[in-house]
């Protein structure tokens, strides 16, 4: 391969401190290819409260971007961006985890050359997010990353490889056909309400309602790992 072609990928991972699926990605994929050390970064992102293994310290990081309230996560926010500056990465894969039984996708802003490559490569679906949650999340302030949410209850051996495989495949641009027959790009038209969680008891993933189709929503108050109820989605036209 001629190394001037090779593109350079940031691994954002633990924005959420106990999401570490994202180190664990890192670590395999340079194990597998010590040889593309110097195109891959990894871009921890919440530092301490990935010490600490917490979601976050003060607030959520991934809704904080733009804010100026004074927090914890500021600091973190302005490392990451310093951090980037200086990588200057070609591609962001942020990684994030549930407990919640939702499969992996995309969660993305709206999309563009950058992430309509990434999306190529993985056969998940795409969810671009329209709901006013994506102004203070970092996809929705930096137009080169897209988020990758991984269920745990999906992830396995295979998961890996094909991340592996994948951003391997993205680093060096071979073949970027897409393959992706089972792919769905979903717009989230906004974020379930508690009401309609409640109303609608039991709601399941991929659930079709009025409101659009039912994503990322809890089995019970155990898969409450963030503070929402979910996405309604529509498929895109
Ligand atoms: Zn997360």
């Amino acid at each position: 391969m001629t190394t001037n072609t090779l593109k350079h990928v940031a691994i954002v991972a633990a924005m959420h401190g106990d999401e570490v699926y994202g180190i664990e990605l890192y670590n395999a994929i340079l194990t597998k290819h010590p040889e593309l050390a110097d195109y891959i970064s990894l871009i921890v992102g919440n530092e301490r409260a990935y010490s600490e293994r917490k979601r976050y310290i003060d607030t959520d990081m991934n809704r904080s971007f733009g804010l100026a309230k004074e927090s914890h996560e500021l600091q973190e926010i302005a490392r990451l961006k310093t951090t980037l500056r200086t990588t200057k990465p070609d591609y962001i894969l942020d990684i994030h985890t549930t407990r919640r039984d939702s499969g992996n996708f995309f969660i993305s802003g709206e999309l563009n050359a950058s992430r309509i490559a990434i999306c190529s490569l993985f056969n998940f679906d795409v969810c671009v997010m329209k709901d006013p949650v994506i102004n203070t999340s970092f996809i929705g302030n930096n137009s080169k990353a897209i988020s990758l949410e991984y269920s745990l209850k999906s992830i396995d051996a295979s998961t890996t490889l094909n991340f592996i495989e994948n951003t391997t495949k993205l680093i060096t641009q071979a073949p970027l056909a897409n393959a992706n027959t089972n792919q769905t790009i979903y717009e989230v038209e906004r974020l379930i309400s508690p009401d309609e969680y409640s109303s609608y008891s039991p709601l399941v993933n991929y659930e079709i309602k009025n409101e659009g189709t039912a994503l990322m929503v809890p089995k019970d108050e155990s898969e409450m790992d963030a503070e929402y109820f979910g996405f309604w989605c529509k498929e895109a036209a």
